[in-house]
């Protein structure tokens, strides 16, 4: 394993326009530094704290972490739909935007295609609007909260419809929604159903319906099946990835329970207390966490495949993040602290062993420390059929 020490190239302040010296052939989002308080002066508390993050077209990131860690501040941040008291106070979030259809690189013939750079945080608000509902779709948590209740799931499609794509006719726009509802895997005379005449789990599909209806590059899911049963989760993350093979879109999804982002992720980033502490492909970060942080993550849910393993979860709660611990945050409730934890923030390090490239924010990582065995187990090697995703298993 080797090891560079310092800021992360993420969070760098480099140049943003593509085309210059950045890697931009597959880039789709890409947050540098964000940062959002919630109120102003000293009560402000700091829900995002300098958090970097790309996303890759096609690519599906998992953003994990207990409640309050800011994880769907961000998402509300970088698709501009903070409220108030919630502010912005500093980083970018640049949205390329691709020629249609060209949602990977291998259909653009690798770099030929060059894409709209949009700092979604500065743009114009028109701007950022249009790009949010033709490029970006968010799926909510509740189903039932985000479906007006007095509408059929058929008028709710076609106000989409009618108000995104003017050149459609009325029999066009049925036959758009029909097809939308049989892509997710419901029969199209549920076109005439109200919302409570569907299951938690239908209700869930007609979002995710809705929100592949513009054929966005990313979808951004906010904790989209917390309130269902495992097995209806389960099919819902199936037909998800489905769509996603059909229509190359890349997804954001985020969720409390990482085990769940372990068969559908790439790439898995993990917040606590507003920072991004570790950041990693997915099957690398479940297998051999680097950050004590991910290591008690992964003994805090139960793996659907692979080795029994006993849940110890992790000791003690989440900081108040109007008193976050000095130093590094998570170092009440770590037992590997050091004295150095409580007194200086970790630097965010990247490491570079076979299963590719990961950044870590922790003191044991930085090349003077011991690493405890639970922490330096062997990844999988990249690009190896145990490093990549599966809804059949990680074993
Ligand atoms: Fe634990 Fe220290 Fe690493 Fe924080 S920096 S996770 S307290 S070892």
């Amino acid at each position: 394993m080797t090891l560079a020490k310092g800021p992360s190239p993420l969070s760098s302040s480099g140049p943003r326009s593509p085309g210059r010296n950045r890697q931009v052939a597959d880039l789709l989002l890409e947050v540098r530094g964000l940062s959002v308080d919630y109120g102003f002066g000293e009560d402000a508390v700091h829900a995002v704290d300098d958090v970097s993050l790309t996303i890759r077209r096609g690519e599906v990131v998992g953003l994990a972490g207990e409640s309050g860690s800011g994880k769907s501040t961000l998402a509300f941040a970088v698709t501009r739909l903070l409220r108030d008291p919630g502010v912005i106070t500093g980083g970018e979030a640049v949205f390329y935007e691709w020629p249609e259809g060209s949602y990977r690189a291998a259909d653009t013939g690798g770099i030929a295609a060059q894409p709209r750079a949009v700092d979604l945080l500065t743009d114009d608000r028109e701007v950022v609007r249009a790009i949010r509902w033709s490029d970006i779709a968010v799926v909510f948590q509740s189903a039932l909260h985000a479906l007006n209740p007095v509408l059929r799931i058929g008028r709710l499609i076609d106000d989409v419809l009618k108000t995104h794509e003017k050149g459609m006719s009325r029999a066009q726009r049925k036959a758009r929604a029909e097809e939308l509802l049989e892509l997710v895997g419901i029969s199209a005379d549920r076109l005439s159903s109200y919302p409570h005449e569907l299951s938690g789990g239908m209700r869930q599909r007609v979002m995710i319906a809705v929100a592949v209806a513009l054929n966005p590059s990313l979808l951004v899911m906010d904790e989209p099946t917390t309130a269902l049963d495992v097995v209806i989760q389960r099919e819902i993350l199936e037909s998800l990835m489905e769509l996603r093979e059909k229509l190359g879109f890349s997804v954001l999804f985020i969720t409390h329970d990482l085990s769940l982002l372990i068969e559908i992720a790439d790439t898995i980033a993990v917040m606590y207390a507003g920072r991004l502490v570790e950041k990693a492909p997915a099957k690398a970060l479940f297998r051999a966490p680097r950050h004590p942080y991910t290591y008690g993550l992964t003994r805090s849910f139960p793996s659907l495949h692979g080795d029994k393993k006993t849940m110890t979860g992790i000791e003690g709660s989440p900081p108040d993040l109007r008193k976050v611990p000095s130093g590094c945050p998570f170092h009440p409730r770590c037992a590997w602290a050091m004295d150095i934890c409580a007194k200086q923030d970790p630097p965010v390090l990247t490491l570079h062993d076979a299963s590719g490239t990961r950044e870590v924010l922790c003191w044991l990582q930085d090349g003077a420390h011991e690493i405890p065995p639970e922490l330096n187990k062997v990844p999988p090697a990249a690009g190896s059929a145990a490093a990549r995703p599966s809804m059949r298993g990680t074993t």
